[in-house]
């Protein structure tokens, strides 16, 4: 099938069997238009499931009994679980494989209909056809790199740091905070991410197990645990001790640092890890109460107010000084 090209040939037969029986299961209950895409729909939002069933059942244990801090009162996770199944059940199959997909396919028609060689890796070094895990692994550093860029570019622009903020208003980080962000943001992390892969030529089919990758180690990274991965795990992996300097009180906005979202490797390569910290509070003192403990519409809406007024002191900054 051409929308696994690119795959191992056993991921790429397992898969193709798994939509397979999905299709003839819906044919079955007497779905037959489009029974192919919806899928595909099932294919990849079960995989979104069982991701935040797996990063559940490893952190779920590890938050009870190697906790890193505990609350006298839980802050309702209502908002939070919203956002993890919103995110795999309708947002990443629809963003992560099929407008991917579709703009990949614009992309290649543009191109081939020129006689150009569409933008890619495997272009560039063809033996990584030979070798998917390593192209996977390849294509994983690199979008993982511009989501480091992403990331540190929230914080810089004061408009898009009020939008990011709402994930940094979390006060009681635990593993389900990892989803915790305005939709805007969502918007533009997968514009920037599908952009990124477009030019280096991720296929259709791997894109998604990148965002999936991405998400089950910042589930991990956002525990609320004492557990470290070492010194090696530490400067390979983004852990929870390095995230959480990232959500310390003091780090909200412009001074934080700990940028990564899977590896640690481009904080450290680009002078922004902290790694000899213990922080243990985390929030944003700037967040309205909201951001902070409101329901999921009210925690967009906060977004939205704050990067309003965000926009506006950053333009009064800019702005030329008045002579007298
Ligand atoms: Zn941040
Ligand atoms: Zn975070």
């Amino acid at each position: 099938m051409s929308w696994i090209s690119y795959a191992a040939p056993t991921v790429t037969h397992t898969i193709d069997c798994v939509v397979s029986s999905l299709q003839s299961s819906l044919h079955n209950i007497g779905v037959t238009q489009h029974s192919h895409v919806v899928a595909i729909w099932l294919f990849f939002a079960g995989c979104g499931v069982l991701q935040l069933c797996l990063s559940s059942l490893i952190c779920t244990p590890i938050e009870r009994i190697w906790p890193l801090t505990s609350w006298p009162q839980r802050n309702p996770i209502a908002a939070d679980v919203t956002y993890a199944f919103f995110v795999r059940i309708v947002l990443f199959p629809l963003v992560a494989f099929f407008e991917y997909d579709w703009l990949r396919q614009q992309l290649d028609g543009v191109f081939l209909g020129h006689s150009l060689t569409p933008p890619s890796l495997v272009a560039l070094v063809p033996a990584l056809v030979s070798w998917p895990l390593l192209s996977f692994c390849i294509y994983f550093a690199i979008l993982d790199c511009s989501d480091y860029w992403r990331h540190r570019l929230s914080h810089r622009y004061g408009w898009w740091y009020g939008v990011h903020s709402v994930h940094h208003a979390e006060d009681q980080m635990t593993f389900w905070s990892d989803e915790r962000s305005h939709v805007l943001e969502d918007a533009i992390t997968y514009l920037w991410l599908i952009a990124v892969g477009l030019l280096i030529g991720v296929p259709s089919f791997q894109f998604p197990f990148v965002i999936l990758g991405f998400r089950f180690v910042g589930s991990l990274a956002h525990s609320n645990t004492r557990i470290s991965y070492g010194w090696l795990g530490d400067h390979i992996f983004i852990s929870p001790r390095f995230h959480r300097t990232h959500h310390a009180l003091k780090a909200a906005g412009r001074r934080s640092c700990n940028f990564g979202t899977a590896l640690s490797w481009w904080d450290i390569l680009f002078g922004t890890a902290k790694f000899q910290d213990n922080t243990v509070e985390t929030g944003d003192a700037g967040a309205e109460p909201a951001m902070v403990t409101g329901s999921w519409a009210a925690q967009q809406a906060a977004g939205f107010r704050r990067m309003a007024r965000l926009a506006r002191r950053g333009r009064k900054a800019h702005a030329p000084r008045a002579t007298s």
